[in-house]
């Protein structure tokens, strides 16, 4: 007997928009483009942002039209990586604490309708050295937020993790509750659950809108035309190329490169349950356990070059490996000589400090600006979809620090 759509997506390992199952749904014809139907939103990029904006704007009834150039989750895009880091610490930035709780009970309630799993709770282990002012913030706010967590000594963390050498960690905060999202194959499930419920996806790029005061329509290089009363662009890494004169300076796309190497067969120190996500803080390296099979994952999280996320080379560079590499050998000794099995280049969009941008264009009421991720805003896909409908839908409480005023021309990373 055939399979119903949920179990297909129980059973396989093809996402919800699966190639083979739904080619139809994800090169969707918006039937409302060119034809003199007026949306009440555009939203342009369909990345974890645009996606969840997407979604929360039609849960509210609003029209919803949603482009994107390259398909949601593609591989170019920001949130195109297999999987993201879902944790709650972020030292004594509450927002950002409040926005991971929030977005994990939203991404749980997605799970839930998708009927598949792209949460997996592993555990997120952070490790410290000393007074670490970051972690021991940390542990304040999830203590006031009641977020569960343990602080773990030195001889707690060896026996619990004897694959890892700690180095010149003392201590470390595990989030038991916190653990990684599959990043490519949810957004598209979001995207998928968004057009059962109405939203308009249409494949097709949109070109830079000129002009001043309010937008009626954009427009795609093929001619077509999407009349809208309001329009987000949630284009990550390309808002500096859609807005050059006001946004060209001030998101930096950086050139990230991530690892995954294999663990010996039948070696289970390196999967969940016995490997947790983990951050060295210090060394500005963080890695996820090898899950689905697809590597034990490790990135330096250091901002790397200027990148351009059309055309740039997506072929990880035999340094970086390098310096990887000799990481890996120190702190999980048991992979010393694992064999890299999987290279990814990815790009984050940074803002000066890493705050998100979520504002109106100065010069066009009508037109919303969201991006900004800088490295860490896949986990909070859903609470910015809830924020940018509040904002839109009921001019939602205003949090000053996603505003385009903040954003400086220069690079000071405040938030982690
Ligand atoms: C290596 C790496 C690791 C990361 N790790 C984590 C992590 O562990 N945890 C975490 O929370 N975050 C993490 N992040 C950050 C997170 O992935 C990003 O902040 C987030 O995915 C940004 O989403 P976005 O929707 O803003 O942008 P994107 O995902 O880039 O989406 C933008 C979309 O806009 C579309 N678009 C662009 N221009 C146009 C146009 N002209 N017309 C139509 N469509 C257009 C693109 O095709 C794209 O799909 C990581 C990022 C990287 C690169």
């Amino acid at each position: 007997m055939k399979p119903t759509r949920r179990e297909f997506m129980r059973t396989t390992g093809a996402g919800a928009l699966g190639a083979t199952l739904l080619p139809a749904a994800i090169r969707g014809q918006a039937p409302g483009v060119s034809s003199g139907k007026v949306y009440d939103v555009a939203v342009v990029g369909a990345g974890v942002f645009g996606a969840w904006i997407a979604y929360r704007l039609r849960q509210t009834g609003r029209r919803v039209a949603l482009l994107d150039a390259y398909g949601p989750g593609n591989a170019r895009s920001s949130s195109g990586g297999q999987t993201r880091v879902i944790r709650m610490g972020y030292g004594d930035q509450e927002i950002y604490t409040r926005w991971s709780m929030r977005s994990m009970e939203l991404w749980k309630s997605l799970i839930g309708q998708a009927g598949r799993a792209f949460f997996q709770p592993t555990g997120v282990l952070w490790m410290a050295r000393g007074e670490d002012p970051l972690t021991t913030k940390t542990v304040a706010t999830l203590k006031r937020l009641g977020v569960r967590h343990e602080r773990l000594e030195r001889s707690e963390l060896e026996r619990r993790w004897p694959q890892i050498d700690f180095g010149p960690n003392t201590w470390a905060i595990h989030e038991p509750q916190s653990g990684i999202l599959m990043a490519f194959h949810s957004v598209q499930a979001v995207v998928h659950i968004a057009m059962e419920k109405g939203v308009e996806y249409l494949q097709e790029a949109v070109v830079p809108p000129e002009g001043k005061g309010r937008l009626s329509a954009i427009a795609t290089p093929s001619g077509k035309t999407v009349q809208a009363g309001t329009f987000v662009f949630a284009c990550g890494p390309w808002l500096p190329k859609l807005f050059p004169d006001l946004l060209g300076e001030r998101i930096f796309p950086t050139r990230q490169e991530v690892f995954y190497f294999g663990p010996p067969p039948g070696d289970e120190r390196f999967r969940p349950p016995a490997m947790p996500v983990w951050v060295d803080f210090a060394e500005e390296i963080y890695g996820i356990p090898d899950v689905r099979g697809r590597g034990f994952k490790v990135a330096p999280d250091r901002h790397g070059p200027a990148f351009d996320p059309d055309t740039g080379s997506r072929v990880v560079t035999p340094e970086t490996l390098a310096t990887v590499r000799e990481f890996v050998s120190r702190r999980f000794p048991g992979l010393k000589d694992a064999p890299l099995v999987a290279g990814e280049v990815c790009q984050y969009e940074n803002t000066s400090n890493g705050d998100f941008l979520i504002d109106r264009h100065p010069e066009r009421e009508n037109v919303w600006l969201v991006g900004g991720g800088s490295g860490h805003g896949f986990k909070h896909g859903p609470a910015v979809g809830e924020y940018v409908a509040s904002r839109i839908v009921e001019g939602g409480k205003v949090e000053t620090r996603f505003s385009l005023a903040t954003k400086e021309k220069f690079q000071k990373r405040a938030v982690y």
